[in-house]
């Protein structure tokens, strides 16, 4: 629990406040001209950062008005509040990025002692039951068969086969 300075109301309980997400992500001019991959960057692509992040907020239990924060995820630090439209404040050496100096984002993997993020090995969870060999790199199929379980891997050229013939 924590509390945020309303720009237009003053200091209250984070309870009264709803998270937006992250700030200032600006929509595409032209969205048409987007590939699907490019549109759903801007849609579900979120930096997530452990550290200083610029989110934007509403006042739902109070004048209902949205204004940006620059919260720190690890500490829940409020470092900054500003209104919308206005740039983001610059924050660079007025907070440490974590508590305990980790980076931003991958950090977890340093906690568990794997070394950096590019070399931290994945994680494989095995179902109970379940071969313990991990997955690897695919094996190429010896059937013709494709398994029952097998989903295709894009909808997409089978689509415009379907539509071209
Ligand atoms: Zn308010």
């Amino acid at each position: 629990m924590f509390l945020i300075d309303c720009p237009f109301c003053g200091s209250r309980d984070q309870r009264e406040f709803s998270c937006g997400g992250e700030a200032h992500i600006a929509r595409p001019p032209r969205p048409a001209s987007l590939s699907d991959d490019e549109w759903a960057d801007y849609l579900f692509m979120r930096k997530n950062p452990k550290g200083v992040q610029y989110e934007r907020w509403m006042h739902a239990h109070g004048c209902r008005r949205w204004f940006n924060v620059a919260r720190n995820t690890a500490t829940d630090r409020i470092l900054a509040v500003y209104r919308m439209g206005e740039p983001a404040p610059a924050l660079d050496g007025q907070a440490p990025p974590t508590p305990c100096g980790e980076p931003a984002v991958g950090s977890g993997n340093l906690a568990l002692g794997q070394g950096t993020p590019a070399a931290a090995k994945p994680r494989v969870a095995t179902r109970p039951g379940a071969p313990a060999k991990p997955k690897s790199a695919p094996k190429p199929r010896t059937s013709a068969k494709p398994r029952a379980t097998a989903r295709p891997k894009s909808k997409r050229p089978a689509k415009a086969e379907e539509t071209t013939s």
